[in-house]
């Protein structure tokens, strides 16, 4: 284990076998559809490339990035898209693939956003829950783990720019947040 993480919360092993899961019940629910995966850049590209293969139907990959104002730990709500998406989405069931959920602000938007463009269906898998953060409604229609109120890295997630190759889930020490 890295020196700067405190506390594993969700090993490797338990992000995989829930991500299987996953994988078997988005199958099911798409099947016969027209699916775009669309990863939210960068925290979901990990979860994103692991779960897509748990995907037994046909289906699209794109993504898309946005900032959220803010400090590198709190969002501000206003966001800015600064990837997009490559085509239009008409005739298109879009599955958006989230890191995690904290607030909703950034998943409201990039829904709204979505939905604004027409396509058959928008629905939200997200790895990571942490509902007790909720600033605005918004549920995932696939959630891996609801978590408590605490900072997580790892397994796409990153403390400026840190921590996304871990293959697990953890807390950092108190001390790596000064450094
Ligand atoms: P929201 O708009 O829901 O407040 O924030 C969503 C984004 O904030 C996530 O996609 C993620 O980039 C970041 N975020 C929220 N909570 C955490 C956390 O515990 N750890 C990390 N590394 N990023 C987080």
């Amino acid at each position: 284990m890295e020196s700067e993480i405190g506390k594993v919360l969700l090993t490797a092993e338990e992000i995989q076998a829930k991500i299987k899961e996953l994988g078997a019940t988005i199958s099911q629910d798409y099947q016969g559809k027209n699916l775009l995966v669309v990863g939210i850049l960068k925290g979901a590209v990990i979860f994103m490339s692991d779960l897509v293969r748990e995907i037994k139907v046909p289906l699209a990959l794109d993504f898309m990035a946005v900032s959220s104002y803010g400090t590198s730990t709190e969002s501000s709500g206003v966001v800015r898209i600064m990837k997009d998406l490559e085509r239009s989405v008409e005739e298109t069931h879009i599955l958006i693939v989230e890191d995690i959920i904290d607030t909703g602000l950034t998943l409201k938007y990039l829904v709204e956003n979505l939905i604004a463009r027409g396509p058959l269906s928008v629905k939200v898998c997200t790895l990571l829950d942490k509902p007790s953060r909720r600033k605005v409604e918004v549920a995932p229609d696939y959630n891996g783990f609801s978590i408590p109120d605490e900072f997580v890295v790892g397994y796409g997630l990153d403390f400026s720019e840190r921590f996304r190759h871990l293959p697990y889930i953890g807390v950092l020490k108190p001390e790596a947040y000064s450094k």
